[in-house]
């Protein structure tokens, strides 16, 4: 096995290590993101990502859904309890509109389905999944992070959202329907054809939606390496702001558009590099792998 460098296993470790949302150190319970409610169950399979030869890729598959030890025990049934549900009900209607009948039933292409949903708890459900992958969004974000875990009721705010912060959203890709993604960590830049960036916190890829957490000010056009390829998803970053009670507002009231993206990691890898973080190490970047039925 010279040569090959597990990664993504350190996501899936049972030692204990501090929650990703409350910091308290202890045996971390497995948080499934996107929840199972939205059809992240026993069939999809997941693959912690190896490093082989200075290239990532997933690693073993096995079943049960595309989940990270990220959360505490508590955390994670609080997500469960309060928003799981919001979340699973907002992608279904996502997959209805979307599907390839209702496309062509559209009126105007291109614009976001008319979705009648609960933003606050579906962003709610996002960021407990971003927590939970991301270890370091609680360092980076302790605002945010104890806002989210302290709220009484579960997701009636106030939340302090940070100014440098976006929560992008958009549809995944349809011609990638099966290929699942967790991401945290990523820096990278497709150096072929029209140069973009990919600098982000964390990523959520699961049909039928992608969910981007990234800097507001990530500097990259300003350095001359291109615009975020997220920059055309819609901004999720207000939904945070809704109330438990606002579960019928219409997407089409918070975006204007709602594009497919599909993710660096699936699309032709050689356009692609993977940028080192400051350290000279990319030990930040963890990937989970999903296959979905
Ligand atoms: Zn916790």
């Amino acid at each position: 096995m010279a040569g090959i460098q597990l990664v993504g296993s350190m996501l899936a470790s049972a030692h204990p290590r501090p929650c990703g949302l409350c910091g308290d150190v202890r045996r971390l319970s497995r948080a499934h993101v996107p929840p199972q409610v939205a059809g992240n169950a026993a069939s999809v399979l997941r693959a912690p990502d190896v490093i082989d030869g200075g290239v990532r890729r997933a690693g073993r598959w096995s079943q049960g859904g595309m989940w990270v030890r990220g959360l505490c025990r508590d955390c994670n049934s609080l997500a469960g309890i309060a928003y799981d549900r919001a979340y699973a009900d907002f992608a279904g209607q996502v997959a209805r509109l979307t599907s390839p009948l209702a496309r062509r039933l559209a009126v105007i292409p291109g614009e976001p389905p008319g979705v009648r949903f609960a933003p606050g708890l579906v962003a709610r459900c996002v960021l407990f999944g971003m927590f939970a992958i991301n270890p370091r969004l609680r360092i980076l974000f302790p605002d945010l992070a104890a806002d989210l875990r302290k709220e009484t009721p579960a997701g009636a705010g106030p939340v302090r959202w940070p100014d440098q912060l976006l929560l992008r959203v958009g549809r995944s890709h349809p011609s990638l329907p099966r290929e699942g993604v967790l991401s945290s960590g990523v820096w990278s830049m497709r150096v072929l054809t029209e140069r973009v960036v990919h600098f982000s916190f964390g990523d959520i890829v699961f049909a039928p939606l992608v969910w981007s957490l990234v800097p507001a000010h990530s500097g990259s056009e300003r350095d001359g390496l291109g615009p975020q390829i997220t920059k055309r998803l819609g901004d999720a970053s207000g939904w945070v702001h809704y109330g438990p009670d606002r579960t019928s507002v219409d997407l089409r009231s918070l975006t204007r558009t709602f594009p497919s993206m599909a993710h660096p990691l699936h699309v032709k890898m050689d356009d692609w590099v993977e940028l080192l973080t400051r350290d000279g190490s990319d030990a930040d970047a963890v990937m989970v792998f999903g296959r979905l039925p």
